[in-house]
């Protein structure tokens, strides 16, 4: 395959080949979409932060034992990655109920789960995203028993290690959504990203619902200050990591 062909664009990064077959470099777009992308905008600045925030947090869970696609980052919104073949499974892992967990169940916003809370959604933009049961998700064959079984102990082993270290950032760790995928020999591996994009962050200094928000909730719910909520979180990782 010839290097620096856009292979697939979705709403928040393009992937390109490179000239090593088994290495794709992802581009991080300052788009950003919500509610199954009928809300459409731009944070300005969203690919460089989410691109270093997301490459921090990798080698972080590379070296507690997580394998992850990052290899590195030649550019400041571009990153290496290992080739995989991506899982249509968004893994959701919640700690606290916010979001479609309350639409859905009724649970105040805020509320402190008993146990950390793994679900899973079919990545299916026409069906929006649905809410998959262990069953369904095995009858329509997106991974085995054993694949779902390791998800499910990676997961919760990542909730562990990002909880302890936003902590330390002075960021709770509401929830957040992963995305697997499998290499040549069938090994599972984190992909995708970790950002302000893809995780619910709240902001220990503030009590208000409205001003806690670090995340794509403050673009979603139009709250103003996106591009500093995301600088913030960056700048609280580095200082932790540095
Ligand atoms: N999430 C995501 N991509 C999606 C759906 C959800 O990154 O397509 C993240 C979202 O940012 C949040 C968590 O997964 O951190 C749980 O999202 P939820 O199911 O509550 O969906 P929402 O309320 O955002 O529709």
């Amino acid at each position: 395959m010839s290097s620096n062909q856009k292979l697939y664009e979705g709403k928040a990064k393009i992937l390109y080949s490179t000239e090593d077959p088994e290495i794709l470099l992802t581009y991080f777009k300052d788009d950003a979409t919500a509610f199954n992308a009928q809300k459409r905008g731009k944070i300005v600045g969203k690919g460089q932060m989410n691109c270093k925030i997301s490459s921090l947090i990798f080698k972080l869970l590379e070296a507690n034992g997580i394998p992850t696609h990052f290899i590195d980052c030649p550019e400041v919104d571009k990153m290496r990655v290992r080739r995989v073949k991506i899982l249509p499974i968004e893994v959701i892992i919640r700690n606290i109920a916010a979001g479609s967990l309350c639409r859905q169940t009724g649970l105040t916003e805020g509320t402190v789960l008993k146990f950390p809370l793994v679900e899973y959604c079919y990545k299916n933009d026409s069906l929006q995203d649905p809410l998959l049961t262990r069953d369904r998700l095995l009858i329509m064959e997106l991974a085995t028993p054993e694949q779902l079984e390791q998800i499910r102990t990676f997961a919760l082993k990542i909730n562990d290690i990002l909880t302890d270290f936003f902590n330390q950032c002075q960021i709770t760790l509401v929830d957040f959504k992963i995305e697997f995928g499998l290499d040549g020999e069938n090994n599972l591996i984190l992909a995708d990203e970790i950002s302000p994009d893809s995780c619910r962050l709240w902001d220990k200094s503030q009590t208000d619902p409205n001003l806690r928000v670090m995340d794509k909730d403050r673009f979603r719910r139009d709250l103003g200050n996106v591009e500093s909520a995301y600088q913030q979180v960056l700048e609280r990782i580095l200082a932790q990591t540095s």
